[in-house]
């Protein structure tokens, strides 16, 4: 055996490049109708050149399959077959997952990194740079000691090269990132760095603050909305009038393009109560998250982020980056609260900060990454550990010369299988380490076998079946119609497997009001038969063969169905509607058929008809804010909850398409497609003409996205910690295993942690998660994750190595399912204790001493207050009077399956200058906070949040402007009805298109687009979104709530 001491010129995996000999990768086979966004990674923010998200055909009903192959999917870009994989010989490696968290020596990518992740030009940051505060120094990010002080010290007893927001006594609110001596800006600190010139000092200098400044916040009056809505005794907001009336932000703080008023802003922010006259924090002093996401993007968007160290924390979701899989699961994947745990339960209790992850199995890659390798143990499966049954992974230690292995999760040790036995190199690892994706990458599939199917068979592919409601209101509104001329093409384009032809799905189609139309589409019909089942109280399908049917060959007789459905229901009268026999129907058929599947239910009105589930209208707003408000979000019967189980263990999981125009009760329809892994969609107040672009675009994804069924996970960890805890769209039916009908690409299963014993520094956690599914091929697969953390006995570890997004994502779901069992308030006072906590155990253990008056954050939670507070804010946790029962009961249901990118995005939504944009470049314009002081009424902005994008219109835009966007000649033409933009043959139009497009193909869902002219009476729900500022149903502005948060936290530390 050679023993080859030779650095690698190059890595042995990693993007796309030669793959493993032998090992296939199962590719989707997904296939992309024209027009619709595919693409839901990609730059958050960053220019990115070569994006040629198609342009949405404007207009027109559906974007007809063009004649040619489809644009493969993702997967389908990679080189298939065998490709010779290894330029190394055995034993010429060295790099492999090192046991420590030392640094390993890169080899150097492969291919050259995405160009498109260059930062944003300059140019484009320049307009609110001027206010906010200066990008922190490199020197400074990766300083994580660095906390940020708001106190009268800040000088005298800084943090290491702490980011100082400090105001103090007697100082005066800085608006630079560096701490500040009192009284006068001065030289920074030794150690410190000061980001940029002061530049707005002078402004500073003019109107200190009195001494009292700090004091006024701590024991100060409570804050209006933190505990529910402001006293009776609270005088109106001053703010607000004036907001509605022209007088935009005049009144307010530093704002661009209105010159810096500071701090003439007696109004803005003001803790409601007595005098003495507040003293404002400055926004610009308080930690930004732009700023936060722009440096992140700046500091790690340039290079791959490469998995082969553990317990490394990965750039932001908002920055783009490619990753290297070298043994550890890519971020896509896996992302972590934490990826440096406390090693006893102590120490995370005195923390608080929750360990979980948020788990993405079935996550979609940019092209450039490598999808996992499949792998193929032969007959006697894949190679586990004999006692807790972990798969083969990287961090299993093979003795004996080979012949064993020891399990990295159990410690057992376990005989290697004759067939599987390799010879180790001098370190001890395999020779083959590197030819063996599960021995060398942190995510890989095996091939099941026989063993790992429902009654020891292999599974039949599944079936698609499309369940259309034709009452009344369905037909009368066009739906029925566009939902039928788009199956006549969207079939053409069901997911298929790697390089298969066509798909293995077979479809069914059942129409439904009171009673259900099943259909006959068998290939040797001349034309397709109907059958009624008027009996729903005991569904049962009344035909076998030729319901469910492959595309291809029963084509003729499915276009004609599909003519006909509009044409046979044209004329109905029938206004009440069943859900649940919907379901069973779909239920049986794909019992009869032995096989699992989706139901694509396209459904409009509480079903109040005589059949089982049948329910009733019990909305309810007078329960908000009281004891009974939980009601609201639970199903008003239990029955939906046992269909359920019924579906999952059938692997039958439902899409559910709403288009209400009244209450339909969300919370109880929505308990199936939830507990079965599926999605639910709603379109209130459908209307052909503004919804159908956005409906028929979800519909295809939603129809095309790679999705595995009838799904177990599992997640394993090393002996210290365990999985306690799941949050998702899911069933569990007992305390370990995540069941799911379907699991699509979009869907995330959050898995919460908790310590039954030490951890150890040396040793570390592994978590590993098992993912068993059929793919629409009907393959019975494993999908592994695997990924290490590191585990620390210094408290200061933990919070270095935090991830605030991911910690928002675990809260919010956890808060929203809090508000199924308990009063609203008490889940939102919950809230705010534990992140109270968890600062002040920082402040406490972590931080330099400093003077109690003084709010120190940790470097990596300090956005921690400003995102809780959206969260806070959200309409599931404080709805204002336009949130609608069923529109809470559905957000609670989407964020709690959302992704990390998704809720930040979510809760603190994107907002775009758009006239800032430079049209002759593929960037975005730089970012904006959510406040409105930061817009300016001769300006364009966009803002997204993942469900709506606004398009909002300053009062004094420039003609020029409005011609080029809306086609119109003034402000007062511009029409609010618009659901998308004018196709105009200028650059200007075609930018703000094309950032649209982008957008759009970032997120799952198509966005509603909303025009709101300023000053409009639509501009409150724009404002609702202003997430920064004080809400007008008593949310607290960022400002106000950074201050409560300090004040809870004096009062845990005292
Ligand atoms: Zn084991």
């Amino acid at each position: 055996m050679s023993v080859n001491q030779q650095a690698h010129t190059g890595p042995p995996y990693g993007q796309p490049q030669p793959g493993y000999q032998g090992y296939q990768q199962p590719a989707y086979g997904g296939q992309s109708l024209p027009g619709v966004p595919q693409a839901q990674y990609g730059a958050y923010n960053g220019p990115v050149p070569g994006y040629q998200q198609p342009v949405p055909p404007q207009g027109s009903l559906r974007a007809p399959p063009t004649s040619g192959a489809p644009p493969p999917a993702s997967g389908a870009s990679h080189p298939s077959g065998p490709l010779a994989y290894s330029q190394f010989e055995h034993g010429d490696v060295q790099n492999g997952i090192p046991a420590s968290a030392a640094p390993v020596q890169r080899p150097p990518a492969s291919q050259p990194f995405l160009p498109g992740s260059a930062p944003t030009p300059v140019s484009q940051i320049s307009t609110f740079q001027q206010y906010g505060p200066p990008p922190a120094s490199v020197q400074q990010l990766r300083n994580h000691m660095a906390g940020m002080t708001i106190g009268s010290t800040a000088a005298s007893a800084p943090p290491p090269a702490g980011l100082g927001y400090g105001v103090g006594p007697s100082s005066y609110p800085p608006t630079t990132g560096a701490p500040r001596p009192p009284a006068m800006p001065g030289p920074p600190l030794p150690g410190q760095t000061v980001a940029a010139p002061p530049s707005s000092q002078p402004n500073h200098v003019s109107s200190p603050p009195p001494p009292s400044t700090m004091a006024g916040l701590h024991p100060g009056p409570p804050m209006s909305g933190l505990h529910g809505p402001p006293p009776p005794t609270h005088p109106p907001q001053p703010g607000y009038p004036m907001q509605q009336n022209g007088s935009f932000g005049q009144m307010r703080g530093p704002q661009p393009n209105y010159g810096g008023a500071y701090p003439g802003a007696p109004n803005y922010g003001s803790p409601p109560g007595p005098p003495p006259p507040p003293k404002r924090l400055d926004p610009d002093s308080i930690p930004s998250p732009i700023q936060v996401i722009e440096d992140d993007r700046n500091n790690r968007g340039s290079e791959p982020f490469v998995t082969g160290v553990r317990g490394q924390v990965p750039p932001l979701v908002t920055t783009n980056f490619l990753v290297k899989d070298q043994g550890n699961a890519s971020p896509r994947y896996i992302r972590c609260t934490s990826y440096n745990i406390p090693c006893t339960s102590d120490m995370a209790k005195q923390s608080q900060v929750p360990l979980a992850a948020v788990i993405k199995p079935l996550a979609a890659l940019p092209p450039e990454e490598t999808l996992p390798y499949l792998v193929d143990h032969g007959e006697s499966g894949p190679v586990r550990c004999n006692r807790c049954k972990a798969y083969m992974c990287p961090f299993m230690q093979f003795i004996e010369g080979g012949r064993r292995f020891q399990c990295c999760f159990c410690s057992c040790v376990t005989e290697v299988p004759p067939h599987y036995f390799q010879h180790l190199d001098h370190t001890g690892k395999r020779v083959d380490f590197y030819d063996r994706p599960e021995l060398s990458l942190g995510s890989y599939e095996f091939l099941a076998t026989v063993d790992y199917c429902k009654n020891n068979k292999f599974p039949s592919p599944p079936a698609f079946i499309f369940m259309i409601d034709v009452s009344y209101n369905a037909v009368k509104s066009g739906l029925v119609r566009l939902i039928c001329e788009e199956l006549k093409s969207l079939l053409d384009y069901l997911p298929r497997e790697g390089n298969m032809e066509e798909s293995a799905i077979r479809v069914g189609f059942v129409t439904y009001n009171k009673v259900l139309h099943f259909y006959n589409v068998k290939s040797s019909l001349a034309q397709p038969q109907m059958m009624v089942v008027s009996d729903v109280a005991d569904m049962f399908v009344p035909l076998l063969d030729g319901f469910l049917v492959n595309v291809n060959e029963s084509r003729t007789v499915i276009a004609s169905l599909l003519d006909q459905i509009p044409e046979m229901f044209a004329d109905t009268r029938e206004t009440e509607t069943v859900f649940a026999p919907v379901i069973q129907a779909g239920l049986e058929a794909l019992k009869a058929a032995e096989c699992a599947g989706k139901l694509f239910i396209f459904h409009t009105s509480l079903p109040i008809a005589e059949a089982p589930g049948k329910l009733k209208n019990r909305d309810d707003r007078k329960l908000i804010n009281t004891d009974k408000e939980k009601t609201l979000f639970q199903p008003q019967t239990s029955f939906y909850n046992n269909l359920a189980k019924d579906c999952v263990a059938q692997g039958c999981c439902v899409d559910l398409f709403l288009f209400p125009n009244q209450y339909l009760d969300v919370a109880t329809l929505g308990v199936v497609p939830y507990q079965t892994g599926g999605s639910i969609y709603k379109y209130a107040y459908f209307q052909l003409e503004t919804d159908q672009y956005r409906f028929l675009n979800d519909l295809r994804r939603d129809v095309q996205k790679e999705v595995g069924f009838d799904a177990v996970m599992r997640v394993r960890t090393s002996t210290g910690i365990r999985a306690t805890d799941f949050f998702g769209a899911f069933y569990m039916s007992n305390t370990t295993d995540v069941e799911m009908a379907g699991l699509d690409c979009d869907k995330t299963i959050t898995v919460e942690f908790k310590h039954d014993d030490k951890l150890s520094e040396d040793s570390g956690a592994l978590l590993q998660c098992a993912l068993l599914y059929t793919s629409c091929a009907g393959q019975r697969r494993l999908r592994i994750h695997n990924l290490s953390l590191n585990c620390c006995t210094q408290l200061a570890d933990l919070y270095r190595n935090c991830e605030t997004d991911t910690l928002i994502n675990y809260l919010a779901k956890f808060a929203y399912r809090g508000v199924l069992s308990s009063p609203v308030k008490t889940v939102r006072d919950a809230l705010i204790n534990q992140c109270a906590q968890i600062l002040a155990c920082y402040r406490k253990n972590c931080a330099s001493p400093s003077s109690a008056g003084q709010l120190i954050l940790p470097e990596c939670m300090k956005l921690l207050p400003v995102y809780l507070n959206c969260v806070l804010k959200s309409d599931v946790l404080q709805p204002g009077p336009e949130v609608t029962t069923d529109d809470r009961a559905y957000i609670r249901q989407l964020v709690t399956s959302m992704d990390v990118a998704e809720t930040n995005v979510f809760f603190y939504p994107r907002l775009l200058p758009l006239t800032k944009a430079d049209v002759d470049s593929d960037s975005l314009p730089a970012a904006i906070r959510n406040s409105e002081e930061r817009l300016s009424k001769g300006d364009i902005y966009l803002l997204e949040n993942g469900l709506n994008i606004f398009v909002w219109v300053g009062v004094s835009v420039q003609q020029g402007l409005i011609q080029n966007l809306f086609g119109v000649s003034s402000f007062s033409q511009i029409s609010n009805a618009l659901s998308t933009l004018p196709v105009l043959e200028n650059p200007f139009s075609k930018k703000v298109r094309s950032i649209v497009d982008m957008l759009q193909g970032q997120r799952s869902r198509y966005m509603k687009l909303i025009v709101v002219k300023q000053e409009d009476k639509l501009e409150m729900l724009f404002k609702h979104f202003l997430v920064e500022d004080k809400s007008l149903t008593g949310g607290a502005s960022y400002v106000d709530f950074l201050c409560h948060m300090h004040k809870e936290i004096r009062q845990l530390l005292s």
